[in-house]
């Protein structure tokens, strides 16, 4: 119990640190993406919607969208998968994704920063960010295991 109010205030601080008002759905988004992290807009209201059944789907997609504007939520849409979500921001990690399954699992940036690579060629342009995804096949698709 006094794990749970530790890990809550430290969600009540970050919604505070960027001026929003602590929720409940707030709250309870902040811990889906802790426990589960790169989970698609469903997982979390499923998730949320297990311990907070009052909670509408409309709700949860409003706080997703204002966790991510106030920069505490990343989305990330590996090609042709459905959009993800995490908690984990602000360290240009990257992600590697399973061909296969899906699976993604966390990277860290070898460098730490963005952007982490050079362009050849930038164009002319102001390069703010390279997102690199690693492609290939997770150890369970690898060994054939089923998935669950
Ligand atoms: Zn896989
Ligand atoms: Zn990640």
């Amino acid at each position: 119990m006094a794990i749970v109010g530790a890990v809550t205030s430290d969600f009540e601080a970050q919604l505070r640190a960027v001026s929003l008002r602590v929720t409940r759905p707030r709250l309870a988004v902040l811990a889906a993406l802790r426990d589960h992290p790169h989970i698609d807009t469903d997982t979390v209201i499923k998730l949320v919607r297990a311990d907070h059944p009052t909670v509408s789907h409309q709700a949860i997609y409003d706080v997703l969208r204002a966790l991510r504007d106030a920069g505490l939520v990343r989305r990330i849409q590996p090609a042709g998968a459905t959009a993800r979500y995490e908690s984990r921001v602000g360290d240009n990690h990257h992600h590697v994704v399973c061909r296969s399954c899906g699976a993604v699992a966390d990277v860290d940036c070898p460098v730490g920063h963005a952007p982490c690579l050079t362009a050849s060629d930038d164009h002319g342009f102001v390069v703010d960010e390279a997102e690199v995804v690693y492609w290939g096949t997770c150890p369970d698709c690898a060994t054939g295991r089923t998935t669950q």
